[in-house]
This record gives structure tokens, sequence and C-alpha cells, in this order.
């Protein structure tokens, strides 16, 4: 079971992180890809069991658009965002709202038009939040994201999870951490080890499985 993990930038003129997992959790590539034909080429060429994107993928229910000059709106009263992002909100997992302020609404509509593309090509394809996978796995200490000591928090903690970063270990940086960690959390999904958020309708976020 190969899960490919991606840190997906808004635009692909910046490099968004790829990792790839095997069936035991061994990390055997680790790299990036810019436009989206690049991304799409690297699977073809793996074609992995499973790819985690950690991005939006969906829009709130009653959205065909992020336009603030569309009619679009939440067909439910009185939402911010999406079912999954008001449950994150209730556990104390803070997380951008989907809705027509976003100030990542270019990369919600690269999320979901690659991940189209990939389900239409038969893929499986879930959302994660690399995020949330962190909080859940690693608790809430965490170091402010973009500082030095989080990219060493993250290996120090990721190094047990997944084997073989030793030989990356050039390529460490936050954002490759968060494919590996995208991927990581792909990984538990092929083993029922998560819990999923939100409706199929406005997508479902895979997370690792919730403390009962
Ligand atoms: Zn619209």
């Amino acid at each position: 079971m190969s899960v490919l993990g991606i840190d997906l930038r808004a635009s692909g003129k910046k490099p968004s992180a790829v990792a790839i997992l095997d069936s035991g959790s061994h990390l055997t590539q680790l790299g990036s890809c810019y436009e989206d034909s690049e991304l799409t080429d690297l699977i073809d060429e793996v074609r992995p069991d499973l790819i985690a994107i950690g991005a939006p993928l969906n829009l709130p229910s009653g959205f065909c658009c992020l336009d603030q000059s569309c009619d679009c709106h939440f067909s439910v009263p009185g939402r911010k965002g999406r079912l999954l992002e008001r449950e994150l909100a209730k556990m104390g997992i803070s997380c951008f709202y989907t809705n027509k302020g976003s100030i990542i609404r270019e990369l919600i509509y690269r999320g979901i038009r690659l991940s189209q593309d990939l389900k239409e090509k038969g893929y499986n394809v879930i959302e994660v939040y690399p995020h949330a996978t962190k909080m859940l796995l690693f608790g809430d200490k965490l170091p402010p994201k973009n500082s030095a000591a989080s990219v060493a928090y993250m290996i120090g903690h990721l190094t047990p999870l997944v084997s073989g970063m030793d030989d990356h270990s050039d390529d460490l940086d936050q954002n490759s951490c968060d494919a590996i960690i995208n991927a990581y959390t792909g990984q538990l999904h092929s083993r029922s080890d998560t819990d999923v958020l939100g409706d199929p309708e406005e997508g479902m976020l895979v997370l690792p499985k919730l403390p009962t």
C-alpha cells in the first residue's frame, strides 16, 4: 500500500513538496513538483494506492465558486465554512474557513481541480490537514510553524514513525515534513487508524484516530 502525500502550494510557480511512503511506512521518495502536469506525471509514474492532499478539496454546500460577485451562498444559514472546519474548531484546532473571504482561495481552487482530475483517472484521493494530524499525534505544544525549532521538532517526532528519513536529511524542511505527515496520515487511513470529519457533500477530512 503506497501513499503519496502532497503539501500543495497555491501556485504552480512554487514547489509543492511530495513524499511517498511504502507499505512499511518507509520514505521511498521525497521531492517537489511545480505545475499540476508535473504532479500528475509523477503520480502516473508511481501509481500510488492512495493520495493524501493537504488542502481543501471541496466547496461548502450551496457554493459554486468563491467569487464575491456570484450569488451562490451557504445552504445552511449561519455557517462560516465547511462542516469539517466547524468540527475542527470545536476540537480547538485552528484552520482557515472555506468561504468567500478566504485568503487561500487559489489553493482551494487548485486542490479542487487537482483532486477532481486525479479521481477521474481512478485514483483514491483524501483530504488531510497536517496541523490537525500533528496536534493529534504529537500534542498541542507544537513550536510555531516556520520557526527553526519547528523543523527539528518535526524530524524528531517523525523519525520513530517513518523510516528512511536520514536518506533525505538535506531536503527536510517545513514543507517536506508536511508532505511526509500527509503521506503518514494516508498510511494510517489504509490501516483504519483514522477518523473522518465533515460530510460527503462538503468534503471529508481524514485525521488520526481521535481519543475515545
Ligand atoms: Zn458561485
